[in-house]
């Protein structure tokens, strides 16, 4: 048996769809088949060599597939149920180590310092080819937090938040909660601006407010049921009217704000959104996309909670899974996905870039 993957092999150069040999599948691991992997603004970051990764390298850190076989020992998925060939399920992208500090004593298993990452750090010169989820079968090693797929939620819909989704429960749960009544702004309308504000809307937030753009991507979040307020505020003539705007519609400020952008210059806009004693959660600059200037007499005068929070680790993946059934009966998910089959790699990633979709799926 072989499966296909789509192979980042040289930095800025463009990817190449190869075949590769099923190996069977691992002691406390499985196989996988019939992938979906989802695109994410971080691929693109790899794609240039912004990261530090061994190559050659199949990319996906988010997927869903059907269980082909397990290996000995798998019985179980990471709530207990049982697993069967067939069963379709999504998988975090980490392996914490269990041994580092931040694992061991520090309780926050996103921090790990030796975190193995499907699609980001398991090469193919380490004899695990099929690593990544731009493929049609993926190999799960033992330790992988492998979850049954939520009944009655289409592949495309669950794929829809795939990273950005667990990446806001963990903001969420581990890092400032969204509480009821809360006014939020939330700042970028790509998939974790938007994953962010629907998570917010089912806390109970009384108002958001998306604030992003280009207008397309905020209609698409308006159709999809995402957001009570949209404001464009990358094709606004006026920026500043915009945030203005944001000001006059929460009264002086939002209780919490969510930064989503990952353009540095967006938390300077950001810290003046929130209201004096508020919030600012920052989640979008996941890439070092470099310096920026920032008054902090903001942080200052408005007595605000500065937080930041990296990544997600297994137990948000499950949460999100948990979750979907809610998400998919609220918002129009399925929506927000564009799907390509493998061989349309380039100008899946292109359409990414460019922006020109909100969210790219393979669909094997
Ligand atoms: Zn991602
Ligand atoms: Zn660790």
């Amino acid at each position: 048996m072989t499966g296909r993957a789509v192979v980042l092999e040289e930095f800025g150069a463009p990817l190449a769809l190869r075949t590769f040999a099923v190996p069977s599948a691992p002691a406390g691991g499985m196989v996988v088949g019939d992938c979906y992997g989802g695109v994410c603004g971080t691929d693109l970051h790899l794609q240039q060599g912004h990261l530090p990764i061994p190559l050659p390298l199949v990319l996906g850190h988010e997927g869903y597939g059907t269980v082909r076989e397990l290996g000995a020992g798998t019985v179980r998925d990471a709530l207990g149920a049982e697993l069967a060939p067939g069963d379709t399920v999504m998988w975090a992208s980490s392996i914490a180590c269990g041994t580092c500090p931040p694992c061991r004593r520090y309780r926050e298993p996103t921090l790990c310092e030796n975190r193995r990452t499907y699609g980001v750090n398991r090469a193919v010169g380490d004899g695990e080819a099929l690593s990544g989820s731009w493929a049609d079968t993926i190999v799960l090693q033992p330790g992988t937090t492998v979850v049954k797929s939520a009944q009655g939620v289409e592949p495309l819909a669950a794929m829809a938040l795939a990273c950005a989704g667990p990446t806001v429960v963990h903001a969420l749960y581990e890092r400032r909660p969204v509480r009821v009544g809360e006014t939020v702004v939330v700042q970028g309308s790509g998939p974790v601006g938007l994953a962010a504000a629907a998570f917010a809307q089912l806390a109970g937030a009384a108002r958001v407010i998306v604030v992003g753009g280009p207008a397309e991507r905020l209609e698409l979040a308006s159709d999809a049921g995402i957001g009570d307020v949209h404001l464009d505020v990358t094709g606004a003539d006026d920026p500043d009217a915009v945030l203005e705007q944001v000001r006059s519609l929460t009264g002086g400020g939002a209780d919490l704000v969510i930064e989503c952008v990952g353009v540095p210059a967006a938390v300077a806009q950001g810290l003046t959104l929130a209201r004096r004693g508020g919030s600012y959660l920052v989640i979008g600059q996941y890439t070092d996309a470099g310096d920026t200037l920032v008054n902090p007499h903001q942080i200052v005068y408005r007595q605000l909670d500065v937080i930041g929070s990296w990544a997600f680790t297994g137990a948000h993946l499950v949460e999100y899974v948990r979750m979907l059934p809610t998400l998919a009966a609220r918002f129009d998910l399925a929506r927000l996905v564009t799907a390509f089959p493998l061989e349309r790699h380039a100008e899946a990633l292109e359409a990414v870039r460019s922006g020109g979709v909100m969210k790219a799926v393979f669909t094997g």
